[in-house]
C-alpha cells in the first residue's frame, strides 16, 4: 500500500480534483487569483459561484497544503519528541471523531496526525459528503462537516508552529508555511468557518497576519 512517507514528502496521498469538472475549473481560478498575491481578494466567493462548492475546493486545497507541510517535518514529530498532541503549553488535543472513536483518546502527536489526516481523507473521498460530479447536490449538512474538517486541520498548523517551527526554518519552509496559514486564516475568516476559541493557540500570529494588507 502507498504510504505517504516517501520522497514526495506528503504525509497522506494527495487528494486530486478530477480534471474536466467544474470544481477543477474553480481550483484553477483559485490558483490564478492566489498568484496575484492578494490573499484577501483570493478567498472571496467568485461571482455566481456556489458557496458549498467553493468551500469544498478550498478545503481540498488546504488538506493538500497541510499534508505537504506536515509531511516535511513529520520525521521530527515522533512519539518521543511529541508524546502528547499539543499546541504550546496551554493547549492539548485528544482524538475523537464522534463516529468510530467517541471517547477522546490521549495519544502522541504523530498518532493524532495519523487519525486526523486519515479521517479528513475519508470525508473528502466520500462522494455523499464531498460530491465532485456535476449535478450531484451537496448534502444539507455540508457546511457543518467542512467546519469540523477545517477546525481539525487548524490543529496541524498550531502543532507545527508551536513544536516544529525550528525544523520549518531549517528546511527553508518558513515563507511557505506563513503564506499557507495566512491563506487558511483569511479563508476561514471570510466565511466564519472556525470559532474564535478554537483559534486561540495561534491568536498572536493571527493578529499579526491580519494587520498586513494582503
Ligand atoms: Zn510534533
Amino acid at each position: 500500500m502507498f504510504s505517504g512517507k516517501d520522497s514526495s514528502k506528503t504525509f497522506r496521498p494527495k487528494k486530486n480534483i478530477p480534471e474536466g469538472t467544474h470544481q477543477y475549473e474553480l481550483m484553477k481560478h483559485a490558483a490564478a487569483t492566489l498568484g496575484s498575491g492578494n490573499l484577501r481578494e483570493a478567498v472571496k466567493l467568485p461571482d455566481g459561484e456556489d458557496m458549498n462548492e467553493w468551500v469544498a475546493v478550498n478545503t481540498v486545497d488546504f488538506f493538500n497544503q497541510i499534508n505537504m507541510l506536515y509531511g516535511s517535518v513529520s520525521e521530527h514529530c515522533t512519539a518521543e519528541s511529541c508524546p502528547i498532541m499539543s499546541a504550546g503549553p496551554r493547549f492539548e488535543y485528544h482524538w475523537a471523531d464522534g463516529q468510530s472513536v467517541k471517547k477522546p483518546i490521549k495519544c502522541s502527536a504523530p498518532k493524532y496526525m495519523d487519525y486526523l489526516m486519515s479521517w479528513v481523507q475519508e470525508q473528502l473521498d466520500d462522494e455523499s459528503i464531498f460530491p465532485s460530479k456535476v449535478g450531484v447536490p451537496f448534502p444539507k449538512n455540508f457546511l457543518s462537516t467542512a467546519k469540523t474538517i477545517l477546525k481539525r486541520l487548524f490543529r496541524v498548523y498550531a502543532h507545527v508552529y508551536h513544536q516544529h517551527f525550528q525544523s520549518v526554518i531549517h528546511l527553508g519552509e518558513e515563507a511557505h508555511l506563513n503564506t499557507s496559514f495566512k491563506h487558511f486564516n483569511f479563508f476561514i475568516a471570510e466565511f466564519n468557518l472556525v470559532e474564535k476559541r478554537e483559534l486561540q493557540p495561534l491568536q498572536e500570529l493571527i493578529e499579526k497576519l491580519g494587520s498586513s494588507d494582503s
